[in-house]
């Protein structure tokens, strides 16, 4: 079976291939964070769906390039930028540190390509310029560059590819120079942004004047530089259809008068009280206000990944307490698993592995791939508990829900990873006991536990564990 993904783009699920004719390599962008602030857990749930997608498709055999831009310069940085009274670099530097620390709190497997739109300023220019000379971009009375919708539309393209547009009760050749705009404002939108006094120190030289660009053109040229012009996969959450994504369309196939992206993945919105939750509504928690109340990222991880992503899924505390208890059932399994299988190997049982493949390869289908988790704990706790599962057994199971987990990225770390300092005192103690020197045993016990560790003696050997 092969892995089959909604695409916005036809409405409809679809075999995945990709474009490389070898099949193997696929290229993923997904739109990164806006650092003017702490990302709150209604972004994390794109971000983790993202980490999901390209997990999926590592465990499906491509090699993934996986790409995450940082949105670092759009209307809100600057305005917050004016009311800080800081420098651009210095308010972004800091959240983006966040954002990133975050990422890694909650498992993700950090992105192959990181580009920041401050960065790309001589890209962006050079995409605009490409619009300009094919007369599908102009520069207004107010200095700033629009594309240009009509124009675009009269050479055949298509606006509104994702979402469907009624361009009959619409009123052409208005422009809008905010990032952010509704459906019903469909305009020309702004490429390169003219300076004006509040924007302060925020702006570029460029062949159209001062300036900056505007948010969609930063995805267009980041995606493009690294992925090409053509490429598999661009994901986000679900309010970037539009204008976001529609515009991203626009300004690449105007430019390169190519198809941009094969597959368009959206992933539904996380609400609280049935409402999106957002800055804007203030009905938000970072996932640092979620540590203060004593969760760990890899809980909130558990609970973002439980819902499928298509459908919206409503946050609360309790379901975050659910998270916890339902992790702790799979961790007493896999620790019992692990130490029944010792220091055995095996190749993955098929089990565990096929149906959660065969879920996964159904849209991501993630409630049918948990069922299989808890099926298999379910059958496994039975095993141990009457004496049935071999160690050749336990091993495979191991390893099993090790390939499941690279997936799920919700493992706890084994016993074998206790740092090297650590493991090295434990060989020393062992040392110690063989030559008898039983004062020097302790202290080492005495150090561990200093360091957080606790050492059991047990008949397989020592065992290492945090306090
Ligand atoms: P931003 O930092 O505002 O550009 O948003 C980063 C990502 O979070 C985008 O892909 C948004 O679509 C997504 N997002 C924003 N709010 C939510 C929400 N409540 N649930 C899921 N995703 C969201
Ligand atoms: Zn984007």
């Amino acid at each position: 079976m092969a892995l089959k993904l909604f695409n916005t783009l036809s409405r409809s699920v679809q075999a995945f291939t990709p474009l490389d004719p070898a099949g193997k390599r696929v290229g993923m962008y997904c739109c990164g964070p806006t650092v003017y602030d702490f990302a709150h857990i209604g972004n994390w749930r794109t971000f983790v769906f993202a980490d999901l997608v390209r997990r999926t498709l590592e465990f499906s055999g491509y090699e993934v390039k996986h790409v995450m831009n940082i949105t670092d310069v759009e209307d809100k940085i600057i305005q917050r930028v004016r009311e800080n009274q800081t420098t651009l670099r210095e308010f972004t530097g800091k959240f983006e540190a966040a954002f990133l620390e975050d990422l890694k709190a909650l498992g993700c497997l950090e992105p192959h390509v990181k580009p920041r739109a401050t960065e790309h300023i001589a890209e962006i220019i050079g995409l605009i310029e490409k619009l300009v000379a094919r007369g599908v971009a102009y520069k207004a009375a107010d200095g700033s560059v629009y594309f240009s919708i009509d124009k675009y539309r009269g050479c055949g393209c298509q606006y509104g590819q994702l979402l469907k547009l009624n361009f009959d009760e619409m009123r052409t050749g208005e422009r809008v120079s905010a990032d952010e705009y509704e459906k019903e404002s469909v305009a020309d939108f702004a490429l390169w942004k003219a300076r004006v006094p509040e924007d302060g120190a925020v702006f570029w030289p460029s062949p159209f004047g001062e300036g900056r660009p505007g948010w969609h053109i930063e995805c267009s040229a980041m995606s493009i530089k690294a992925l090409g012009e053509t490429f598999d996969l661009h994901l986000g959450g679900e309010d970037l259809k539009f204008p976001h994504h529609e515009d991203e369309i626009a300004q690449s196939e105007g430019a390169t008068g190519k198809p941009f992206v094969k597959f368009w993945l959206h992933g539904a919105h996380l609400l609280v009280e049935s409402k999106k939750m957002s800055k804007r509504l203030g009905n938000y928690f970072t996932l640092r206000d979620l540590v203060a109340k004593g969760f760990t990222g890899r809980e909130v991880r558990y609970l973002l990944l439980s819902a499928y992503y298509r459908e919206t899924f409503n946050f609360t505390l309790d379901g975050l307490a659910g998270a916890k208890t339902a992790l702790a059932r799979i961790d007493e399994c896999v620790a019992k698993v692990r130490e029944l299988a010792g220091t055995t190997t095996a190749t993955p049982a098929s089990g565990l592995v096929d149906a959660f493949k065969s879920a996964l390869e159904e849209d991501l289908n993630i409630s049918a791939a948990w069922a299989a988790v808890f099926e298999w704990v379910r059958e496994t706790n039975k095993r141990i508990a009457e004496n049935t599962l071999s160690v050749p057994e336990a091993a495979a199971a191991l390893a099993a829900w090790e390939r499941v987990d690279a997936v799920l990225g919700i493992g706890k770390k084994s016993e074998a990873e206790v740092p090297a300092e650590i493991a090295a005192l434990a060989e020393a103690r062992v040392a110690a006991k063989k030559a008898k020197d039983f004062k020097r045993a302790d202290t080492i016990r005495d150090e561990l536990k200093a360091k957080g560790w606790v050492i059991e003696d047990t008949p397989k050997g020592i065992k290492l564990k945090k306090i």
